[in-house]
């Protein structure tokens, strides 16, 4: 059976859906290199529980939890089915790992999920359950929540942290930023910084990256964003290629930076929908990408 890689993508703004950009053309071309999941479990930034809440309902709503932006974003819904015996079977497989999770139900697909599930797999026919994230847990919590998962890559289950590589929302409401402004240095410093470490195996500097990397606490002033991050780095913990499969900015503070764990041939076969000819990939051999001690 297919072994799915464990995927982070930075969402941006909502307008991602619908506006034009390399991030855009990116995840709309991912879908055709990626083996047909048999489910995808999207951990949120924007599903912010206690615990870990699992979506069960059989055919969620479309959440349009945002204000002030076009009215064609309303418009979307993205129907696909929920899984709900999958969701028990997160919940049980959480356990065995000590996480306390439970099944939520009348929760529906909020824009962390659909606004990038639109574009990677736009007919919407693939079962999809969404995982939240705690607040009050950390960076390695949310890391060892993505190591309980990862045996459901073998189930041909695809896992997805969906958040942002960074996420300064006072610098991107006030900032006079557009849509197309290069990244300050501030932002592309940080970006750098995560991919370098990441293609190296380096765990603990990445969940230490908001605390000690550079610009970390500006660029996540809060933790939602960039704890997907940490599930997917978890989901692929052990994976031999670790990397960035793309690498873009929109509105100059919102890095739309997308990253693969899984097999070398598979993240390569991933990273070069957008990588130019020529341009050396940073897939390493990460056999060590091991949780910290
Ligand atoms: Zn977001």
């Amino acid at each position: 059976m297919t072994q799915q890689p464990a995927l982070f993508i930075s969402h941006g703004a909502p307008t991602l859906a619908i506006e034009a950009s390399p991030a855009q053309s990116y995840l709309k071309e991912l879908g055709h290199h990626l083996e047909r999941p048999r489910a995808i479990i999207v951990i949120s930034a924007h599903h912010v529980c206690r615990g870990v809440a699992v979506t069960s309902d059989p055919q969620p709503e479309t959440i349009h939890d945002f204000a002030g932006f076009p009215s064609s974003l309303y418009e979307i819904t993205y129907p696909a089915p929920g899984a709900p015996d999958l969701a028990a079977d997160i919940v049980d497989l959480l356990a065995i790992s000590g996480l306390e999770a439970r099944l939520q139900t009348r929760r529906g697909f909020d824009h962390g999920a659909w606004v990038p599930l639109s574009l990677v797999f736009p007919q919407a026919d693939v079962p999809v359950v969404q995982l939240s994230i705690d607040m009050s847990e950390s960076p390695l919590g949310h890391y060892r929540l993505g190591q309980a998962l990862a045996p459901l890559r073998n189930r041909n289950i695809l896992i997805v942290g969906s958040g942002g590589a960074t996420h300064n929302l006072g610098a991107f409401f006030h900032g006079d930023y557009e849509h197309d402004s290069p990244p300050p240095a501030w932002v592309s410093t940080f970006a750098d910084w995560i991919a370098a470490r990441i293609a190296a195996g380096e765990v603990e500097a990445v969940l230490e990256a908001v605390e000690s990397g550079p610009f970390g606490s500006r660029n996540h002033p809060s933790m939602d964003h960039i704890h997907p991050l940490f599930v997917a780095m978890g989901a692929g913990a052990g994976s031999p290629a670790a990397a960035r499969i793309h690498q873009s900015t929109t509105y100059g503070v919102l890095a739309m930076d997308v990253y693969g764990f899984g097999e070398p041939g598979q993240i390569e076969r991933l990273a070069t929908t957008q990588e130019p000819a020529g341009h050396e990939r940073p897939v390493r051999d990460t056999a060590a990408f091991e949780a910290p001690a």
